[in-house]
């Protein structure tokens, strides 16, 4: 359930609307690489062209650092803004942000016509959620539109701080997706919930396995992480990742499934090589069977066939993290393998940021999915069960 106001909640007409996009876009020569976030920004925009705002638009990209980075600047996505919405977007081309020219161009503007900030980084308050910037933002707005999931866990003058002074602030559609997909598979999931985790580390999904444990009727647990479960288990694990820091904590969440009624599955075969190589000679290894001097890179095919049949009657199924090294081919087939089994059942699927959205495109299933995060660590914070920033400022 959503309990937070969206564009279709508001009335915009005559007013100035400040929507704070993910316009952090990769640029190779000044020119856009991959345009999917600006893309997926339009349906909010063309909603309050439709309605009479005034629109302002504004994002960060990249990093620079507080101060104006020439390659850094929006204007080749006021370029293709303008393009996309067969309309002339106004870039204001302050380094300021909020300067001589987006005053003007504020000022001057008529209902439905779009202006496009420069990168909100180029100042150093930003990242610091200063006052001071965050009122100069809000002095050009009536209403916020927070449409930046990908940068909701972090408070900053844009995604947060701009909201104290503006009348109304309001999720985007793509906030507003991101909010309902994620926000009702760990809340108010559809049974049985099976969450899929991997990737390299225990360390950083520490607390989204607790956290998960909390609600999930299955826990699967793959990719480099599974090897310091596989050592709290008592196996040999050769050469594979392990972080021993984080053995303890393993046999701590294991017991934690059992006292919840989990079902926690970790790999019951690995696929080992004894280099970190694509072209390495590799051979599959039951469980405990890895040897000195040989490493995991990924899982084994009854494994395969143990999660595929654990999510096969799942009714909400999220996924974050590879199986293996799925960048390299010959170690890919494991989270290849999800994938197609994800693309197949009859359930809400829902991927989570970074990797695992790779690996999804990678094997062409994308669409297949019901939801794919935008945002890599805002999903991953949501998962922790966390309340982020960005989306908690909003009414
Ligand atoms: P993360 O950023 O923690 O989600 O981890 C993603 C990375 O984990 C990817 O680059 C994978 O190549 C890597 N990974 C997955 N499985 C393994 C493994 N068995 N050994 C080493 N790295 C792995």
């Amino acid at each position: 359930m959503l309990n937070k106001k969206t564009v279709d909640d508001i009335s915009v007409n005559g007013k100035r609307v400040l929507v704070r996009c993910d316009f952090n876009v990769p640029i190779k020569d000044g020119k856009i690489t991959d345009e999917t976030r600006i893309v997926g920004a339009l349906p909010t925009i063309k909603k309050l062209i439709n309605d009479g705002g005034k629109i302002i638009l504004c994002s960060h990209m990249g990093k620079p650092k507080g101060e104006p980075v020439p390659e850094l600047s929006l204007a080749p996505v006021a370029e293709r803004l303008s393009q996309h919405l067969g309309m002339n977007v106004i870039f204001a081309a302050d380094n300021e942000v909020v300067g001589e020219n987006a005053k003007k161009a504020v000022a001057e503007m008529n209902n439905g016509e779009v202006v496009l900030l420069q990168n909100t980084r180029y100042r150093k308050e930003e990242t610091k959620n200063e006052e001071n910037f965050s009122k100069e933002l809000a002095s050009l707005a009536d209403v916020f539109v927070n449409d930046a999931f990908g940068s909701a866990h972090r408070a900053h003058c844009s995604t947060v701080g701009v909201s104290d002074y503006v009348d109304v602030s309001v999720a985007g559609y793509l906030m507003a997706k991101e909010i309902k997909f994620l926000g009702d598979a760990v809340n108010n999931p559809v049974r049985p919930l099976v969450a899929i985790l991997g990737g390299s580390k225990v360390s950083s999904k520490i607390s989204v396995i607790n956290n998960l444990l909390e609600k999930v009727d299955t826990l699967i647990i793959g990719g480099g992480m599974a090897y310091t479960f596989m050592v709290a288990l008592g196996y040999n694990v050769g050469t594979s990742l392990l972080e021993a820091d984080y053995v303890e904590y393993a046999k701590e969440m294991m017991a934690k499934a059992k006292e919840k009624g989990v079902k926690l599955l970790i790999p019951v075969d690995t696929v080992v090589a004894q280099e970190f190589d694509n072209d390495a000679a590799s051979k599959v290894v039951p469980e405990g069977g890895i040897e000195d001097g040989w490493m995991g890179l990924d899982i084994g095919p009854k494994t395969i066939e143990i999660f595929s049949e654990a999510v096969k009657d799942a009714k909400t199924v999220v996924w974050n993290g590879p199986m293996g090294v799925f960048e390299m081919p010959n170690f890919a087939k494991g989270t290849n393998a999800i994938a197609s089994v994800l693309a197949e059942i009859d359930a809400t699927t829902i991927i989570g940021g970074g990797d695992s959205v790779a690996a999804v495109n990678q094997a062409g299933l994308g669409d297949k999915m019901s939801h794919i995060s935008t945002g890599g660590g805002a999903s991953l914070e949501y998962l922790e069960g966390k309340e982020l920033p960005g989306i908690a400022c909003l009414d």
